[in-house]
């Protein structure tokens, strides 16, 4: 059943001097436990969409519904940027269990749930190290298992993979697969590059160049890595 619908939706950005439309009509639906591409050249406004449906960007034209199963007050929503986003000063344990302490969760239990996902990424021996300790695609696996380890309902990850080496990205896309048909949830993942969009999606959204639009949603099918 649908997950996410987005009708027609813009935003323009404002400020005293100047106006940015950065999206323009943008229709899609996106379906329960879907893998989910958002594909289209940089700066069309991939990321300003993501942001609206994170509840980063208030502010925008046209009509969002986000269905949500939940009745445990757990998150819709959780954004993996490609920056990381991850805490310098925390062991990577905790950089992964913040979300849950967020949320007021126990600290055994979300120790337990922040190492079941180290383990899943290959990073259990790091519980206890500093994020300056890790490599790049290291790094982004603790910002993975961060994002499973909260539970969210939808994964928005924003060209996740875009700063890495060709090698590394396939090894966190491979990851990434296993760990979201582990899990079911849905994914909308943004990217530039139309291989990796193959590669990872069961549907495929192309946005126009900027102001970006959506008007057509391909279904991908092709084997899987
Ligand atoms: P993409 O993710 O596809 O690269 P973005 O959503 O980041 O695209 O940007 C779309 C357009 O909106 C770009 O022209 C960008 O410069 C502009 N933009 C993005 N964020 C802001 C902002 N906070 N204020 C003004 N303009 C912005
Ligand atoms: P990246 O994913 O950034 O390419 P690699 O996985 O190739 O990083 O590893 C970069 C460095 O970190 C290498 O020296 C590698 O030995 C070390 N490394 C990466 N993952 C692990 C791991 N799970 N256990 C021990 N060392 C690791």
């Amino acid at each position: 059943s649908p997950c996410i619908r987005a009708r027609g939706v813009g935003k323009t950005y404002s400020s005293r001097s100047s106006e940015v439309e950065a999206l323009t009509d943008v229709d899609l639906t996106v379906y329960d436990q879907e893998f989910f591409c958002l594909l289209g050249p940089s700066g069309c406004g991939k990321s300003t969409f993501l942001r609206i449906l994170s509840g980063l960007v208030s502010e925008y034209s046209g009509e969002i519904e986000i269905s949500s199963a939940r009745a445990d007050g757990g998150s819709v929503t959780n954004m993996v940027f490609q920056e990381y986003g991850i805490f310098p000063w925390k062991t990577v344990l905790n950089n992964v269990a913040f979300g849950l302490k967020m949320d007021g969760v126990r600290k055994q239990r979300r120790h337990e749930r922040a190492r079941s996902y180290l383990e899943k990424v290959g990073l259990a021996e790091f519980a206890d190290a500093y994020p300056h300790q890790l490599s790049g695609g290291m790094k982004q696996r603790v910002a993975i298992a961060r994002a499973f380890t909260n539970d969210p309902e939808v994964l928005l990850m924003d060209e996740p993979f875009g700063v890495l080496d060709a090698q590394t990205k396939r090894n966190l896309q491979t990851e990434l697969l296993s760990l979201w048909s582990e899990t079911k949830k849905t994914v909308v993942y943004v990217t530039h590059d139309i291989e990796e969009a193959i590669t990872l999606g069961d549907r495929l959204a192309v946005m126009t160049a900027r102001p970006g639009g959506v008007k057509e949603v391909l279904d991908v099918d092709l084997p899987r890595p």
